[in-house]
């Protein structure tokens, strides 16, 4: 369609991750007065609430949309490989543009955007990266990058006069200068660093990612979030002992716990960790758990232990166990680094 066909504003729907270039993409589109919104993507790996800032402040509206379980399909087999750790950035735009092309066709947007910048990341912003997700998200021809426009080819939503290509920017390289002084023109001040915030980057979440994908194979949505705090230990291909290591680690155990799936172990006399044991409920793994929850604490090696187990299939139906407490490096070997 182009833009003599259509009697309403041009509508762009854009990528957004919060950071400065996805705000400053669709400012440089709103200036010439493209209809802009935003759509951000929630998995256990990252989150929408840099994006909702951005929403916030800039008066954009947001599609928030989880995609955890496309997400973990296409993390089995990344056809454009991972980065340095878990990150399959190539794939993981491409499946973005995928599922902000099917709200394109629903919702009737005239076409995608993200701020993107050719150069900016080695090997998932290069020419032939931004290539690549084009192609693989089904929607080529219909993704705009308006900072790096002026760098790459024209795409057809230029050629058809919903974007005025002469408006858009020609940024490139790593450098993030330009970024700055268009910040400071938009009057953003307020923006979080980039390439913040994607748990698939670091190199600690994705060595447990990793195990659990390569060891345990299936896993449901809540021992990803597991994956974010605490120790964990390997029993058996299917089971794990995550052991809290602060109040913080704690909390967020407890916030994605599943009484109904999970037992949680605590020491019933001493402050000490919360400990979750995901997968056979055995009473071998319970007395293991129970051990490693002991060795947490402050009791003496030798010391018994009395131990609250709490969830459906306690051993027995008891829910207390009593153990004898042994120095936690009796367990070192169980540990998924
Ligand atoms: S850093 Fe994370 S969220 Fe960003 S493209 Fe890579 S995998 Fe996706």
């Amino acid at each position: 369609m182009t833009a003599q066909e259509i009697s309403r504003p041009v509508k762009g729907l854009g990528l957004c991750s919060g950071g400065l270039d996805s705000i400053l993409s669709a400012l440089v589109l709103k200036r010439q007065n493209i209809d802009v919104t935003w759509i951000c993507f929630e998995t256990p790996f990252f989150s929408p609430a840099s994006a909702q800032k951005a929403s916030r402040m800039t008066g954009i509206p947001l599609i928030t949309m989880d995609i955890t379980d496309p997400y973990m399909e296409m993390m089995k087999a990344p056809r454009g490989g991972f980065g340095k750790n878990m990150n399959p950035c190539m794939d993981c735009h491409a499946l973005m543009f995928a599922k902000a092309g099917q709200v394109l066709e629903k919702e009737g947007f005239d076409f995608l955007f993200s701020g993107e910048v050719v150069g900016q990341r080695p090997k998932s912003q290069n020419k032939n990266a931004l290539r690549y997700v084009e192609k693989n998200s089904g929607f080529d021809g219909r993704i705009l990058r308006p900072l790096c426009a002026g760098r790459l080819p024209e795409t057809p939503v230029e050629k058809a006069g919903l974007v005025d290509r002469e408006q858009l920017l020609d940024i490139t390289g790593r450098s993030r200068k330009v970024q700055m002084q268009l910040a400071k023109e938009f009057g953003i001040t307020d923006y979080p660093s980039p390439a913040g915030g994607c748990l698939l980057t670091d190199i600690g979440f994705s060595n447990r990612l990793r195990e659990l994908m390569t060891v345990q194979k299936k896993f449901e949505k809540r021992e990803l979030f597991y994956l974010k705090n605490g120790r964990h230990f390997r029993l058996d291909d299917e089971t794990k002992v995550i052991v809290g290591r602060s109040r913080y680690d704690n909390a967020h155990l407890l916030k994605h716990y599943d009484a109904q799936k999970d037992l949680l172990i605590k020491h019933a006399r001493m402050a000490g960790p919360d400990v979750i044991l995901t997968g056979q409920q055995t009473e071998k793994n319970i007395q293991t758990a129970a051990m490693i929850c002991a060795a947490y604490t402050k009791a003496k090696p030798g010391e018994i232990s009395e131990i609250n187990i709490t969830g459906l299939d306690t051993i027995d139906k008891k829910d207390r166990i009593r153990v004898e407490t042994v120095h936690s490096d009796r367990f070192k070997d169980l540990i998924i680094q």
